[in-house]
């Protein structure tokens, strides 16, 4: 099997009852041992453990952060499902567009917040660009991830950011605590240096923060045990949003983004 971002031939490791492929050069780790079906059909209106129409809390704290960080203006939820963060950011008057797999959440969302609001990601190269595109626990899903990270970018403005959350590969074992890759539907266990690769392919760099669990309290001193693989990154170009970000991660790398 030969890497999807360098095309290096990998090496095989086991977790879960599945095959991992990890790549040497780039350090990307994923597998091929996935439902094809439930991978198209996404999370649907259920969602995922936040139930229907629950969740969406860190996709908020994300356009917050691009908003006031860097003045962003409009945002593409990526993969955002059956949350509430679009109508509560439309109610709030943010131009905001989101985009889900799920067939029935497409259906659903066009009905409440109009056709405009809500697409298929086949959909979305329709000459809208966003400042934010906000993809919360979904490029772990990416099966083609030079595909699915291109139809992102060309969906982005010149200075746009991509902001998302996933969890870190940190070596060793696959198989953790959070039993993170156990979920059929992921198929893509990131790393910093797999995320990099990526992210040169389209001349964008990326930092990444740790995250707060939630219900833990900053300063804890505890906290860096309580959710360890969580990371919050931003695929950035090299201009004044890049350095703003350098600098927020300079100044603290934990986000207190401390709720579910
Ligand atoms: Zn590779």
């Amino acid at each position: 099997m030969m890497c999807p971002l360098c095309a290096a031939p990998t090496g095989t490791t086991r977790g879960y009852g599945r095959t991992f492929y990890a790549c040497p050069l780039c350090g990307h780790l994923f597998t091929r041992d996935y439902d094809e079906t439930q991978l198209r059909r996404g999370m649907g209106m259920e969602g995922s453990w936040s139930g229907p129409g629950g969740g969406g809390y860190r996709e908020y704290c994300l356009v917050k952060i691009l908003e006031q960080l860097c003045g962003m203006k409009s945002f593409l939820l990526f993969g955002t499902g059956n949350t509430p963060t679009l109508a509560r950011l439309l109610a709030e008057g943010v131009d905001v567009v989101g985009c889900d797999i799920s067939p029935d959440v497409v259906a659903y969302k066009k009905s409440v917040h109009g056709e405009e609001r809500f697409d298929q990601p086949d959909a979305l190269p329709g000459g809208r660009l966003f400042d934010g595109i906000v993809a919360v626990e979904v490029i772990e899903h990416f099966v083609n991830p030079l595909e699915s990270f291109g139809l992102l970018f060309s969906c982005l403005a010149p200075e746009g950011i991509v902001a998302g959350t996933t969890d870190f590969y940190p070596g060793g074992p696959i198989e953790d605590a959070n039993r993170y890759m156990s979920h059929k539907g992921h198929v893509a266990y990131w790393s910093q240096a797999s995320l990099q690769t990526v992210a040169a392919r389209f001349d964008r760099s990326v930092t990444a923060f740790e995250m707060v669990r939630p219900g833990s309290i900053l300063p804890d001193e505890k906290f860096r045990l309580l959710w360890p693989n969580k990371r919050v990154f931003f695929m950035h170009g090299r201009g004044e949003n890049g350095r703003r970000l350098r600098a927020l991660h300079h100044d603290m790398d934990i986000l207190d983004i401390n709720m579910p």
